[in-house]
């Protein structure tokens, strides 16, 4: 097998994980992160300090390796295109583009066949209170760009839109209705360069305060609403012509249809679990979807729950070393500040029997 070189843009946890599944198949990996020592660091062979839109920096990136990929969305799509003319980009720019952008997100999602949450372009007071007199007063605002783990939204359900333009930095808004959701899922899917697809199970999902909590494999659903998201999976990645892995989070309503809320064009948060209760973890079906190996099985092998260790939560690492089926995953993070991500644990509950 070649001995390839990857790029990875973004230091932080995932592109840690990503590091270390390339360098189990003896991949080498540079990562661009303007932080020094930042998770990644720690793990891959090199790392470039430097902006991600630093065009020395890029080009270096581009000269050093074989192909580059990205561990978070937020990725300058320009910095994206401009590496693609020297390099190949896994997953491709487009899907950069289409996840940056909520309205853009969502308008994509429904031009695949897919259902979401009713939304409107909100540009001013006046737009916000025209949309909610239309969604009866109940709604999410967003920022369309830059919100994650909850940051950036405001909740209606019948309060007054006076100031919220503002209060939400007054720029480029969405709203959209509210989903009187019974629970939320994810599926983690990966599209390899031959079109084909391989899902891992759907994980039921809870947050606390915006921030995910805990995946549980299986979740609480029909197959048959398993297999709606499946399909609107390979949708998604086909409309995209995608290579890699997604991550794709949907709101499942009492009659067991789904509603996409957002995609994540990378190895996303509620994938964690794979890593301790799947042969090949979305890390290295990642890798091998983006290097062009043969695509791994996604089955799990056993029932998990995952749970993320936020701030102080990572107090409670030597309780978790003390049980057994417990997979722990630390980020090489110093500092525990409130609602920081510092690692998870993921406990098994049980082998699955079924192996056809
Ligand atoms: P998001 O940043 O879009 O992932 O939203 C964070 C969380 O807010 C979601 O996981 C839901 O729990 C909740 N949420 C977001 N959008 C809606 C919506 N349109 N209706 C109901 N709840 C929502």
């Amino acid at each position: 097998m070649n001995i390839l070189t990857i790029g990875i843009i973004g230091g932080g946890q995932l592109g840690r994980m990503l590091a270390m599944a390339a360098a189990r198949l003896n991949f080498k990996t540079i990562v661009l992160e303007p932080q020094a020592d930042c998770p990644a660091a720690q793990v891959c062979n090199r790392q470039i300090v430097a902006a991600y839109d630093n065009a020395a920096a890029l080009a270096e990136l581009a000269s050093l390796c074989d192909i580059v990929t990205y561990e978070f969305e937020n990725v300058p799509v320009g910095a994206a295109e401009e590496l693609a003319r020297t390099v190949a980009v896994y997953p491709p720019p487009k899907a950069l583009s289409v996840s940056q952008d909520r309205l853009v997100e969502k308008t994509f999602i429904n031009g695949c066949g897919i259902r979401t949450a009713d939304f409107r372009a909100v540009d001013s007071q006046s737009d916000l209170e025209k949309a909610l007199s239309e969604f009866s007063g109940k709604g999410v605002l967003k920022t369309r760009r830059f919100g994650y783990d909850g940051k950036g939204q405001k909740l209606f359900r019948g309060e007054s839109a006076d100031g919220a333009f503002d209060v939400l930095g007054g720029g480029a808004l969405i709203l959209e209705s509210l989903v009187n959701f019974e629970r939320e899922i994810s599926v983690i899917a990966a599209r390899f360069q031959d079109g084909s697809v391989v899902c891992y199970d759907p994980a039921e999902n809870v947050h606390l305060n915006g921030i995910l909590h805990t995946s549980t494999v299986p979740a609480s659903i029909s197959e048959s609403t398993a297999s709606q998201a499946v399909d609107a999976a390979g949708k998604i990645l086909d409309a995209l012509d995608y290579v890699g892995i997604i991550g794709i989070e949907f709101f499942v309503l009492p009659d067991g249809s789904l509603v996409a809320n957002e995609i994540a064009p990378r190895v996303h948060n509620t994938g964690h679990w794979t890593e301790a209760a799947c042969a090949v973890s979305q890390f290295e079906q990642h890798i091998r979807a983006i290097s062009a190996l043969p695509a791994a099985d996604s089955r799990r092998h056993s029932d998990c729950v995952m749970t993320n260790l936020i701030g102080d939560d990572v107090d409670s690492v030597p309780q978790w070393l003390g049980k057994s089926d417990c997979v722990l995953h630390l980020y090489g993070k110093s500092e525990a500040r409130a609602g920081r991500k510092m690692g998870h644990v993921t406990e098994l509950k049980g082998a699955v029997k079924q192996r056809s």
